[in-house]
């Protein structure tokens, strides 16, 4: 066999059903009220989400089945390639095999695209005709932007200002699906408006252009929210890259000792391992399960699990999870969809449960692994996904120096065609390795609600 080798699937191989690991879970903490810290049930969130993904949210179901229509349009880009990195393999000179789920072919190249379409859908089932969201490095926005389109829903989306400046390619690309994008802290919004009166400078973040989405929402009838990562709902339609990924390992004739992902807010993560991980409660074969993070905005490494707000003005229901703070803003370093102060509730739960290992890097370390990959494979890694190449790399040099041939599966999660200022900044040795402030930090981490149920 040569160098190139992948493993592609027949359309009619898209999986049926997404995997819901709360099924296979203990019982997850509940979702409280941001004003008065009660618990909360699916009416509380009716004004935010149609009650289809509501219900999703909340379900214990181990399977829920895909649309036909979404699985229609799925078809369009998935089922998406696997690859074995043979000749990043060599170039290591590794025992590791190495292997990449590539989610880079969908429309805007990431896995976004995997629960923009279904939320747009259910949203147009449920007669919704607008949708306010936030987007950091535009990933999202694009994705909703598009899946928007294609239902028939107007999509309003609310862009970090750090990155709207560093990435106008990312709005053009929302101009083009119709959406409309505006730069966050905006004067749209009281919540916009309160952060300029206190910070004209501010350069924005997810948890504040979350507020002036949710508010956006919660004020007029007609529309309503929708979040790119994070929810239960949102990691549960990720996992139609998991399971065809496990197929497609079957077709390999191999399963992995080792899977490498990167987390933002959890969901391409989420989107590789929950399937994996399912598997493994369940009784199935062990696997080690490494989540890779930036040093600059180390949720899992140096957060704290307990219970805090989902936004910066705390609109959003408070949420048991790694966190920061939600007044956290990290520095400005390029990995823009990597920003979120806290991680996916569920994901959380998992590390508690020590079902997986987390890893903090500096920005120049992993760019440096993302031009190997992009030098030995000839795909160029979203800033983002090169924490997950970094992550695999450090993995298959460890079998290396062991002298043990273990399997190693990463996501890929996007392209980074987009973000190629990142790399000129990285080339001209621009980048710097942030730490976070470790005073700002310990003050987002004293703003933690104080929580009765805890
Ligand atoms: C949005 C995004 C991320 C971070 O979000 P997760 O929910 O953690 O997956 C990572 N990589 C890419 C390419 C993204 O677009």
């Amino acid at each position: 066999m040569g160098d190139t080798i992948k493993y592609l699937l027949e359309e009619d191989q898209i999986p049926k059903y997404w995997y819901n690991i709360a099924a296979d879970m203990p019982e997850a903490p509940p979702v409280l009220h941001p004003g008065t810290g009660q618990p909360i049930g699916p009416d509380d969130l009716a004004p935010l989400f149609p009650m289809e993904l509501i219900m999703q949210e909340v379900s214990q179901e181990r399977e829920i089945e895909i649309p036909e229509p979404v699985r229609d349009i799925y078809r369009q880009w998935r089922p998406t390639p696997l690859y074995r990195a043979r000749r990043l393999e060599k170039e290591l000179d590794t025992p590791a095999k190495i292997y990449y789920k590539y989610e880079g072919v969908s429309p805007t190249g990431s896995h976004k695209p995997n629960t923009a379409v279904p939320q747009a859908f259910y949203n147009k089932e449920a007669g919704v005709k607008n949708i306010a969201t936030e987007t950091g490095a535009g990933q999202w926005g694009s994705s909703l932007a598009f899946a928007g389109k294609i239902f028939g829903i107007n999509v309003k989306v609310f862009m970090v200002k750090v990155s709207f400046q560093q990435k106008p390619y990312r709005k053009a690309l929302m101009e083009t699906f119709g959406a409309e994008c505006i730069a966050s802290p905006s004067d749209q919004t009281q919540s916009g408006k309160a952060i300029l009166a206190e910070h004209p400078d501010s350069t924005g973040s997810l948890g504040i252009a979350i507020s002036e989405a949710v508010e956006v929402a919660a004020t007029n009838d007609d529309t309503k929210y929708a979040l790119g990562s994070v929810l239960n709902h949102v990691l549960t339609h990720q996992t139609i890259l998991g399971q065809e990924a496990m197929i497609q390992m079957d077709m390999a004739g191999d399963y992995p000792d080792i899977l490498v992902g990167c987390t933002g807010g959890g969901s391409n993560f989420a989107g590789l391992c929950f399937p994996y991980i399912g598997a493994k409660l369940r009784g199935g074969p062990d696997v080690k399960v490494v989540a890779v993070e930036p040093a600059a905005c180390p949720t899992l490494t140096r957060g704290e699990y307990a219970y805090d707000y989902g936004d910066t003005a705390h609109l959003a229901p408070m949420v048991k999870m790694h966190t920061l703070g939600s007044a956290f803003v990290p520095p400005g370093f390029h990995a823009g969809g990597l920003r979120y102060h806290g991680m996916a509730s569920q994901i959380s739960q998992l590390q508690e449960m020590g079902m997986l290992e987390a890893k903090a890097y500096h920005q120049n370390t992993c760019f440096e692994a993302g031009v190997q990959f992009a030098r030995a494979e000839g795909i160029t890694p979203a800033p983002e996904a090169t924490h997950a190449v970094r992550g695999a790399i450090d993995e298959a040099l460890k079998c290396k120096e062991e002298g043990v041939g273990k399997t190693i599966l990463f996501n890929l999660c996007g392209h980074g065609h987009f973000d190629m200022q990142a790399y000129i900044d990285y080339f001209a040795g621009k980048l710097k390795d942030e730490d976070y402030d470790q005073d700002e930090l310990a003050m987002a981490l004293a703003g933690l609600p104080k929580v009765a149920a805890e």
